[in-house]
């Protein structure tokens, strides 16, 4: 199949309105856009990014009110949403009945979000139905903040890109299960778990071990993972060479084939999907990745971090 690629909201809207995949930028990372409602198209998506069916999608609507048609809402569940949404924010509800049982891999759960990027607003309008849309990289690969990006991945495989500017955050969205009395974090992100506990202070994160793997099925694959080794790294721990690419908030000694010195946490975050990305197209063996203290954002970066480190 040849993937159209256009910045025409319109355009992409018709590709998805006749069943095909479409990946879309978000405020976090692009997204592989299907029709929630069509089976077929959603397996068009588990196909093209080569995704394990036990894990299930995200659905994205325009608003807190097509939330409530697809789950039952409960009062925590709409404090999250009047706080969060749209946002970079996940949650996990009990599902309504209608969607094909793949979107959901078969829980009695769904995961929704109501994506405040302007370029995802404007496609789901444009579209006018709900749309899954999982990360728009091949599974096991780091998740796509450019529109390039999702092209080294998925060209040919996938109907349409629409091409947007880099993603603002570049991190996946925070998931919060909020099906039981305690809201649990599954997976952090750019709503900070002091966020959540503003709105919800009972909210934990989740443990590993636990029952996480059964409430965040995403969690048991392997994620966010370059090709190159990477390593946490402290300046005092780094080891310079050809072979290698350093990241972090603080300039490493000489000697890195690759070098990004974030601003700020949320700098880094940014660019560290892309700063993998960079290191796997110029061969390189390693990545030195300079830890971060584990609060705000940085929890949601080291969680990332310490995935792709865990091979
Ligand atoms: P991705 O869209 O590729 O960033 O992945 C979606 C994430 O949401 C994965 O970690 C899934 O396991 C998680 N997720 C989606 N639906 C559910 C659900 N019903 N229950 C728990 N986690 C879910
Ligand atoms: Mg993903």
């Amino acid at each position: 199949m040849t993937t159209l690629l256009t910045t025409d909201p319109d355009r992409a809207a018709a590709v998805l309105r006749r069943g095909g995949t479409c990946a879309f930028p978000t405020e976090t990372v692009y997204g592989l856009g299907a029709l929630a409602h069509d089976a077929d198209a959603v397996g068009a998506v588990f196909e093209a990014k080569g995704r394990p069916p036990d894990n299930p999608l995200i659905v994205h609507v325009q608003s807190a009110d097509e939330v409530a048609a697809l789950a039952r809402l409960t009062g925590p569940a709409e404090r999250l949403l009047s706080a969060f949404a749209p946002g970079p924010l996940t949650l996990v509800l009990w599902a309504r009945p209608g969607l094909p049982p793949s979107v959901t891999a078969g829980l009695p759960t769904v995961a929704v979000r109501v994506p405040a990027s302007r370029h995802a607003r404007d496609l789901l309008r444009a579209t006018g139905a709900p749309l899954v849309a999982p990360s728009a990289n091949r599974s096991g690969r780091p998740s796509p903040t450019t529109w390039q990006a999702v092209r080294d991945d998925l060209d040919g495989r996938i109907g349409a890109i629409l091409q947007g500017p880099p993603t603002e955050i570049g991190l996946e969205s925070t998931v919060v299960d909020v099906t039981e009395a305690v809201p649990l974090v599954l997976r952090p992100g750019a709503v900070s778990l002091d966020d959540l506990r503003r709105v919800l202070p009972e909210t934990q994160p989740v443990t590993r071990g636990h029952d996480a793997a059964r409430r965040s099925p995403g969690t048991r694959h392997r994620h966010y993972a370059p090709a190159a080794r990477v390593r946490l790294a402290e300046v005092a721990d780094a080891r310079p060479g050809s072979d290698a690419a350093w990241i972090g908030l603080s300039p490493p000694p000489p000697g890195y084939a690759r070098v990004a010195v974030c601003r700020d946490v949320a700098d880094y975050a940014h660019r560290l999907f892309d700063a993998f990305r960079r290191a796997d197209a110029d061969g390189l063996a390693r990545i030195d990745a300079e830890p971060v203290p584990d609060e705000g954002l940085g929890l949601a970066l080291m969680d990332r971090l310490r995935r792709a480190s865990q091979r």
